[in-house]
This record gives structure tokens, sequence and C-alpha cells, in this order.
């Protein structure tokens, strides 16, 4: 990569706190878009329960695949997580920092969905996708897209889900700093989250 390549790369990351744009992996339109009111509370994260993916390329095609089974195959108005990360350490927008997403339930009008590629019950994402993903989310901050008092959960504390996997759930997202577990639409028998 030349250096004007990645200086222009570093510019971007800063300006929109992600790494790709839906021009870049050849996103289809939105059938419809419901505004956020902002700043939000809430971050969610999810995995696809999917292909990995860890090259640029390869997260593209899983990008358009997303897309596909969300908006042709479930009927949806878009890929339905505000982000996606990949092992590739990139991060790619979906439907963003100002629109409503479809990830998890009633908390979709509160919060940011955002989802890890890959298949995470019997271990954790990369590191590169794990810092991506915090970087995501420091960003988002000190852009005042998410508020500063903010709360991190998976899946699986908000509606009765196994996402995004056990072990990535239990042993890794339960360890950051603002992780603060099961907040209710959660299953109750047996109950899968973690109380704080
Ligand atoms: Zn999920």
């Amino acid at each position: 990569m030349s250096y004007l390549l990645y200086g222009c790369y570093i510019f971007h990351f800063a300006v929109r706190c992600f790494d790709f744009d839906r021009t870049e992996w050849l996103a289809r339109e939105p059938t419809s878009i419901t505004p956020l009111s902002l700043p939000m509370d809430y971050y969610f994260i999810h995995h696809s329960e999917a292909s990995h993916c860890e090259a640029v390329e390869r997260c593209m095609v899983l990008m358009r695949a997303i897309q596909d089974y969300h908006q042709i195959d479930l009927g949806w108005a878009d890929i339905g997580y505000n982000f996606l990360v990949g092992e590739d350490g990139k991060v790619y927008e979906g439907r963003g920092w100002e629109t409503q997403g479809s990830h998890t339930g009633e908390w979709n009008p509160v919060s940011y969905g955002v989802c890890i590629m890959g298949t995470f019950f019997d271990f954790s994402p990369n590191e590169a996708a794990l810092t991506a993903t915090q970087r995501l989310m420091q960003c988002g901050v000190d852009k005042g897209y998410l508020s500063a008092d903010y709360t991190v959960h998976g899946h699986r504390d908000g509606m009765c889900r196994t996402c995004p996997g056990d072990y990535f759930y239990f042993n890794e997202l339960a360890s950051w700093d603002r992780f603060h577990g099961c907040l209710g639409g959660y299953c109750t028998e047996p109950e899968n989250c973690i109380r704080v």
C-alpha cells in the first residue's frame, strides 16, 4: 500500500469511525430509512453465525451475502446491523450512525448493533476484530453518536438468543469495561446472560 493510500485510509477512519463505506463494498440501497435520535445509550454485539473472513475482498463478499439474506430473504429494508467487523480488523458500514438497525428487537431505536463476522460459540474473534470493535465504540463516543455513559451488551442480553456465541460472550465480552449484561427480553429458562 502506498503512503498516499495509507494516509487516505487513516483520514477516512478519523472522520467517519469506520474503514469501508457502503459504496466500497457495493451495497444495494435501503428500501426505507428510520432515523435514530442521537446519542445512543446501548451498544449490542452480535456474531453473524456464518463464515469468517480475514481479508478485505472476502469480507466484502460476506457483506453482500448478509445484505442479500436480510434484504431479499427476510424482506428487511437493508442489512440489519449498524456496522460489521471482519477478522481482517476492518469496520464496514451497515446502516451507519444515523439510521435505526434491525438487530435486537425492542432495543433497536435506542442502540447500535455491531456484528462481528464469524461464529463464536467455541472461541472468541481474533485480536484484530476485537480491537476494531472497541476502536469503533471509542470513536462513536468522541463524535457524540454514543452517550458518554453507554453500556455494552450481547444480543442475548436484550432478546432470547444464543448470539454472540457462548464462548465469546462469557470469556471475552463479559470482561469489557462497559459490559453491563442482562437488560430485558433475555431467555429465562435457562437464563443465559450475566447479571451485572
Ligand atoms: Zn445477534
